[in-house]
């Protein structure tokens, strides 16, 4: 379980504590998938691929929710300062991002500050996911 290592102490609990509602959620794409249950025959590779799909799709929406969330954190007009003068930011429009992960392309819509001055673009302090 190479997967369950790398999520650490904290991660691994969750999962534990999820894992009787993240079963009933993994019966429901199967209850449409196979309403007469799973064909005779159907391969064990095939089973895994479309349950790895599935997986995927949940933890990207998952990550993409979250990243979202913290973008829009915080008052919109605390852009902060310009990292290479130290002026006052404005606001810009907000930028589409897009990050690709180990389960799918994330995408948001960024804040963007903008500095009058040097006329350089960046996100407002504290606004960006961690990585
Ligand atoms: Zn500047």
């Amino acid at each position: 379980m190479e997967r369950a290592e790398k999520m650490g102490k904290g991660a691994a609990a969750i999962r534990t504590g999820f894992h009787s509602r993240l079963g009933a959620i993994a019966r429901e794409p199967g209850r449409e998938l196979y309403p007469d249950g799973l064909p005779r025959g159907t391969k064990f590779s095939e089973l895994e691929a479309i349950a790895g799909a599935l997986a995927d799709e949940m933890a990207r929406q998952l990550i993409e929710i979250h990243v979202q969330e913290q973008a829009d954190d915080g008052p919109e007009q605390e852009l902060g300062e310009c990292p290479a003068c130290g002026g006052v930011a404005r606001k810009a429009p907000d930028e589409p991002r897009v990050l690709t992960t180990t389960r799918g392309d994330v995408a948001w819509e960024q804040r963007v500050g903008n500095c009058p001055r040097c006329r350089r673009a960046f996100p407002p302090s504290g606004s960006s996911v961690g990585h």
